[in-house]
């Protein structure tokens, strides 16, 4: 039987490794229209600052493929599927064959749609590719820079640019820090660590107008209530899944590929997962879901009926000094805050009406985080 997996992922690899381990006989080819092999996408923030090992970077070395007879074509864009010859088309011209399809593209980094957008040096970091263009600028000596965009990723990137000697302003439109991660009361006292940080301004409630330019080239931003000079804007203001050729195809989408719990699409032999994918409604966004999805794929693609099951999938930050952590649902019935400002550490614990944990945010001090985290109520189990 032959296994495509389109994506160089977290999702396409691990589907790849875990179909090689539970059967001898599949053959599976990732196709990823990257020129590197499957990598930690998280680590492109910090790879904008460092240089980090191989070994921290790819999943696997290279030689991991060919010893696990896993085919890995790299640099091949997936153009078209023909759902009933079974063909798909590359950009390449070069076509292939498939028995069953995973398709595991992932998503792309959303553009406000305002004017400016387009010019030279707005950027958005999503894939090996970006990485290289954004080294390239900095190496070229830009020294402001915009980031829309003030959620995690948002936050990582600022840090890196701060360390490649950028002045840094970080335009969010919501009023509140990391509203999907903090509460109010959390917000703050993780906003007061990151006040007075040298050249980071953080501008918050604030709604992006237009990119200015001038000869074609970003020179700031224009906000609501003023402007920000930045000759490199970086836009990290949420993220679409990559839908288009499952669409054309006719494999029914929403705002992923409609995937019900045993990721299986509305066509049959096709199967979706990761941040491409909306699994029984749900699109995550998250690495952890990603790979999940990635080893249960596998099993179902080999004729095996297993469901992705969701679990409460943490946050985890570090930026300028700062670390934090939050998992679950962050309101309750009653919730318990213990802090202690001269240690700088924080810790909130969300329950229900039962008094069972619901949610939990820590600050500073993350030892608890994993106990905290398998104490969490599952949202199933929940009333
Ligand atoms: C900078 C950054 C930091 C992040 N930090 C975190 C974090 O701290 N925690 C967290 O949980 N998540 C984080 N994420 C999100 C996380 O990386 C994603 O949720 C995860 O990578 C999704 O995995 P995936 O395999 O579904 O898709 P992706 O990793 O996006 O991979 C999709 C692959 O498909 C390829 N592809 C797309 N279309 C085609 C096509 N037509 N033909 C061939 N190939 C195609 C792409 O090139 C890509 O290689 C971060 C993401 C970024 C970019």
């Amino acid at each position: 039987m032959k296994i495509a997996i389109i994506g160089g992922g977290v999702a396409a690899f691990e589907a790849a490794k875990n179909i090689r381990s539970l059967s001898d006989e599949a053959e599976v080819t990732i196709y990823s229209r990257e020129a590197v092999p499957p990598y930690r996408r998280p680590a492109l923030s910090r790879m904008a600052a460092e240089e980090l090992a191989d070994a921290q970077f790819y999943i696997k070395p290279a030689s991991f493929y060919a010893e696990n007879r896993i085919g890995l074509e790299l640099g091949r864009t997936l153009c078209a599927i023909d759902t009933k010859t079974k063909t798909l088309t590359f950009d390449s011209g070069v076509p292939a064959h498939y028995d069953r399809l995973l398709l595991a593209t992932g998503s792309h980094c959303f553009y406000p749609p305002v004017p400016g957008m387009d010019l030279d040096g707005v950027m958005s970091l999503r894939e090996y590719a970006d990485l290289q263009k954004l080294r390239a600028r900095l190496d070229a000596g830009v020294k402001r820079a915009a980031v829309i965009g003030g959620g995690l990723l948002g936050l990582e990137l600022a840090q890196s640019l701060l360390e490649r000697g950028c002045t840094v302003t970080v335009i969010e439109g919501s009023s509140l820090l990391l509203p999907r991660n903090l509460d109010e009361e959390a917000a703050g006292v993780v906003l007061k660590r990151l006040a007075g940080i040298d050249n980071l301004t953080l501008r918050f409630g604030c709604s992006v107008k237009e990119v200015a330019g001038k000869d074609g080239r970003a020179v700031g931003v224009t906000l609501a209530d003023g402007t920000c000079e930045a000759d490199l804007v970086m836009v990290s203001a949420g993220v679409r899944a990559n839908i288009e050729v499952a669409a054309a195809a006719g494999i029914p989408c929403n705002r992923g590929i409609v995937a019900d719990s045993c990721l299986r699409t509305g066509v049959a032999e096709i199967y979706a997962a990761g941040d491409c994918a909306e699994v029984a409604g749900a699109s995550y966004g998250l690495y952890d879901a990603a790979r999940s999805m990635g080893s249960v794929a596998a099993r179902n693609l080999l004729g095996e009926e297993q469901p992705f099951v969701s679990q409460a999938y943490p946050a985890r930050l570090s930026v300028f000094g700062v670390k934090l952590f939050s998992a679950g649902k962050l309101a309750g019935a009653r919730s318990e805050t213990t802090q202690d400002a001269a240690a700088g550490t924080f810790r909130k614990l969300f329950y229900d009406d039962s008094n069972r944990l619901i949610g939990c945010i820590l600050v500073g001090d993350l030892r608890e985080a994993v106990k905290l985290q398998s104490q969490i109520i599952p949202v199933r189990e929940r009333a």
